[in-house]
């Protein structure tokens, strides 16, 4: 109890103090009004109102636009134990995941209660990302308090360097404990994965997904001509393999993504999934140039967007994608259309598809909304924790 007596102290204005009282865990860098000269980077303070009133206990960074991040909206110290009780409420709400896969986001930044903190599990061993200042001062309670819950052979560290660097961090990567093998195998819905932590993009495999991919493969049938667009090791195509979908045809630009997503085929004991490596833009002009025509359509891309003034550019090429991807639907096809950006809404991607379709003479009709699997949870009070959007949309002839 100590610790609280030596915290120091950070006004916030108004208007942050009034976010913060409904749980919103961000202050930025222009609402501080008051910050003790010497306050570290990363260093855990007390939050306070313009009156002095508490409002929490967060990590801060003054050099960060996100300066505070709030990790306990009540009194209390941030020790051992706090880090035990976040990660064991995270680890325990995702125990019925373990009926139907052996992969899944054990903690989700904000969404989880441990901001700048991310942690998935695969098949006994975790993946960290540890994002911001404040958690890396952290480091040894969270360490300590993942062995203790999650009890995983071993973990390894794959931070988000683009995040790190906002926070003034270098990058980070490595074994953090126990042992990692070279490669691991994920197993969802019936389908298997191979991942690799070390070489892998993000944190391994793109969990967020799953629901998604049953979902996308629940309407495939038979013989079915699938184009997986932005594949990486071949998520949506394999599911859709696996319902006897075929040919089915994977595009992305990565070699390494395209060479785990071939041992997958192999893993599956598929042989009607051919690999395209190429740019996403390229290929499906060429494909729509060339009358290609397919049953469905999978459009996944990266984040166009991190930014709200920068999407007007992303949706410009959304259009561009979902044009050609509609131009070489057959008639009666599907396209699932996904962005992974939290300024984009399910709205902007319902837009572009409209509009696109006045382009190519066809009706839409909407099957599914689709959102990030439950284990990336969507709190209401942190709008920024919904990002992964998409629809299911038909090609309906008037
Ligand atoms: N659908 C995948 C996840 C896609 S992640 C799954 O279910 O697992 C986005 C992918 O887009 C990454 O694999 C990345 O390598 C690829 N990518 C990014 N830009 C690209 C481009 N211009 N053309 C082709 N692929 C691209």
């Amino acid at each position: 109890m100590g610790e609280r007596n030596v915290m120091k102290e950070v006004i916030v204005n108004r208007t942050a103090a009034g976010r913060v009282t409904r749980f919103f865990p961000w202050v930025y860098e222009n609402e501080l009004v008051g910050v003790p000269r010497d306050v570290g980077s990363g260093e855990v303070v007390r939050v306070s109102s313009p009156s002095g009133g508490f409002l929490g206990v967060g990590y801060i960074n003054p050099t960060s636009t996100i300066a505070v991040r709030v990790l306990s909206f009540m009194k209390r110290p941030i020790d051992q134990e706090f880090f035990r009780e976040k990660i064991a409420k995270a680890w325990q709400s995702r125990a019925f995941l373990r009926e139907t896969t052996n992969a899944f986001r054990v903690l989700h930044s904000e969404a989880d209660g441990l901001p700048g903190l991310v942690a998935d599990y695969y098949d006994g061993f975790l993946s960290l990302q540890v994002n911001t200042a404040g958690m890396e001062r952290l480091r040894k309670e969270i360490l300590t308090a993942f062995v203790d819950v999650v009890k995983p052979v071993g973990i390894y560290e794959r931070s988000d360097a683009g995040a790190r660097d906002k926070e003034g961090l270098g990058s980070a990567e490595g074994v953090l404990y126990g042992e990692i093998p070279e490669e691991l195998t994920v197993e969802e819905g019936g389908v298997f994965f191979k991942v690799r932590l070390r070489e892998s993009q993000k944190t391994g495999f793109y969990l967020d997904q799953r629901r998604n991919r049953r979902i996308v493969a629940s309407y495939v049938d038979t013989g079915w001509r699938v184009l997986d667009v932005f594949s990486n090791t071949g998520g949506f195509g394999l599911y859709a393999a696996s319902k006897g979908a075929g040919p089915v045809t994977l595009v992305d630009q990565s070699a390494v993504a395209l060479k785990t997503a071939r041992e997958n085929v192999i893993l599956n004991g598929m042989n009607n999934v051919d690999f395209v490596r190429a740019d996403a833009f390229d290929y499906l002009a060429r494909e729509a140039k060339q009358g290609k025509r397919y049953d469905l359509v999978v459009l996944d891309p990266p984040s166009f967007t991190k930014t709200k003034g920068a999407k007007g550019g992303a949706l410009k090429g959304y259009r561009r994608l979902v044009l050609n991807g509609l131009r070489i639907l057959g008639p009666e096809g599907y396209l699932a259309v996904f962005s992974c950006s939290h300024h984009i809404s399910l709205d902007d991607i319902g837009c572009v598809c409209l509009n696109a379709a006045a382009d190519t003479d066809c009706r839409l009709e909407v099957l599914e909304h689709l959102f990030q699997d439950i284990d990336h949870p969507y709190t209401l009070n942190v709008p920024q924790s919904l990002y992964l959007k998409g629809l299911l949309i038909k090609k309906t002839l008037p």
